[in-house]
């Protein structure tokens, strides 16, 4: 039965509106991520920003937090009580090739910025998945295949047009309210209800990449590949290595997946030592039209359950390698280790700062029930311990998992200040992240 409070909610907004028990509201407070089930109040996908605006009055009146949500790639369970919004229909984008700016609506997912850009000759600062939201994944920072010559996405926002908790809409850039974009650029949704941002594009005209896939029998050679190709890579280039145990009984695998920006030619001179492993199952680096970014990963678009972790590595040697290929994969579907660096490691704005940590290590499992959902947790556990002092406990907010907070991703003096500007901004806590900051 619905909550005597929520009756009004359909007067209150234009959007679509749907309370428990009504059809259609099991499917849309689903998020990306199956395995994380989301007891709300109501979906409510706004129709603007006007009705952002309104919905925050409404929940200020009825006492009801808000948890914004676009597509639920990071859902950790927070928004349990919580009225969830879903943007996608604020769906304005739009590309000044002069400026080099993009104006991107609070709905608007990374591939159809990208697809957007890419006839001009320009880039954002995409990740791997096309189907994340850009606000979403900016307000965590966003680390994605060029981070290590142009830094996280967060790095790149000029302004954030919001709705604050009061219900007002406001702009957040340098000059306007700095210190409510400081918190937005990296130090996620816990602030204000993001409506569109405005960002930096650059020029960038060849693409070079894909992943390469070996039998796991080559682990030890890519894994040492892997670790000569990034200790001297050039920030054009982005090399990952994963080792993966797809679904249905096939073999485990090695892989090899590559972003360089720059002629092939030269790409395949930097990736040499790869090059010389024989026993390639599917040999896909190739020049790419920027238009086929996503095809360098083929990020599954379909949601399912998962349970990941991440950690950042302090150190990448031989020592780590041979705890990253020690045991078979499963119950994981993927062991990767991500070479940061570059760009990462300068000063940026927002609370995040430098990123010392020059790798990340992810381990993703597949959780079609509780059992081997803990059974994934298990084995993340056990793979962090063996990797010992080389994980640094530092994280990316783009890739906090169950026991992570949002201050695990920044120096305590910028938390604590987070944790004021919260109090600032959001004085009732109207607000949840899927990562709160934490106490
Ligand atoms: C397959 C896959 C690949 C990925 N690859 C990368 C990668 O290469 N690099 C990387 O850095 N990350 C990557 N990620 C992580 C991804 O960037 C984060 O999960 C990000 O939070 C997704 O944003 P979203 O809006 O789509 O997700 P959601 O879960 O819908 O939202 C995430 C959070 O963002 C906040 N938020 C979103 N929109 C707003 C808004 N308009 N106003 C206020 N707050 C808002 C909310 O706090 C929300 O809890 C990947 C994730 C997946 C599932």
């Amino acid at each position: 039965m619905t909550e005597p409070s929520l009756l009004s909610l359909r007067d209150a907004v234009r959007g679509e509106v749907l309370l428990p028990g009504e059809e259609g509201f099991d499917a849309a407070r689903k998020p990306y991520n199956l395995a994380v089930v989301q007891d709300v109040r109501a979906v409510v996908t706004a129709a603007d920003a006007d009705d952002v605006a309104a919905l925050v009055r409404y929940a200020n009146q009825a006492g009801v937090p808000i948890a914004v949500q676009p597509t639920g790639h990071g859902a950790s369970g927070t928004a349990a009580g919580a009225i969830l919004l879903r943007t996608g229909r604020l769906d304005e984008l739009s590309v000044d090739p002069e400026a080099r700016t993009a104006r991107i609506g609070a709905g608007v997912t990374s591939g159809a910025v990208n697809a957007a850009t890419a006839p001009h000759g320009l880039i954002g600062k995409p990740g791997s998945s096309p189907t994340v939201s850009v606000a979403g994944y900016t307000l965590g920072g966003g680390a994605g295949f060029f981070a290590r010559k142009y830094g996280m996405s967060s790095d790149h926002v000029i302004e954030f047009e919001v709705v604050d908790a009061t219900g007002e809409p406001r702009k957040a850039n340098a000059e306007e309210n700095p210190d409510l974009f400081h918190a937005l650029a990296g130090g996620g949704g816990d602030f204000a209800i993001v409506t569109a941002l405005t960002v930096r594009l650059h020029e960038e005209r060849e693409l070079f990449g894909g992943t390469t896939f070996w039998p796991d029998s080559r682990a030890d050679e890519v894994f040492a590949a892997f670790r000569d190709v990034t200790a001297s890579a050039p920030q054009e280039l982005s090399v990952w290595v994963s080792r993966a145990q797809f679904p249905g009984g096939a073999p485990a695998v090695v892989a090899v997946t590559v972003a360089y920006l720059g002629p092939e030619t030269d790409g395949r001179v930097l990736l040499k030592p790869f090059e010389a492993i024989d026993g390639v199952l599917n040999g896909a680096w190739k020049a790419l039209p920027f238009e086929e970014l996503a095809t360098i990963t083929n990020d599954p678009v379909d949601p399912g359950p998962s349970v990941s972790r991440a950690e950042l590595l302090g150190r990448f040697d031989a020592g780590t390698i041979a705890v990253l290929l020690a045991e078979p994969v499963a119950p994981l579907l993927a062991l990767q280790v991500r070479h940061l660096g570059g760009a990462l490691t300068g000063a940026r704005p927002g609370p995040r700062g430098p990123v010392a940590e020059e790798y990340l290590v992810y381990l993703l499992g597949l959780a079609p029930t509780k059992e081997a959902g803990a059974a994934v947790a298990a084995k993340q556990a056990e793979v962090v311990a063996a990797l010992g002092d080389a994980v640094t406990g530092g994280k990316l907010a783009t890739f906090l998992g169950a026991t992570d907070t949002l201050a695990d991703t920044m120096a305590a003096d910028e938390a604590e200040r987070l944790r004021g500007l919260k109090k600032k901004w959001d004085p009732q806590g109207r607000f949840v992240a899927n990562f709160p900051l934490g106490e």
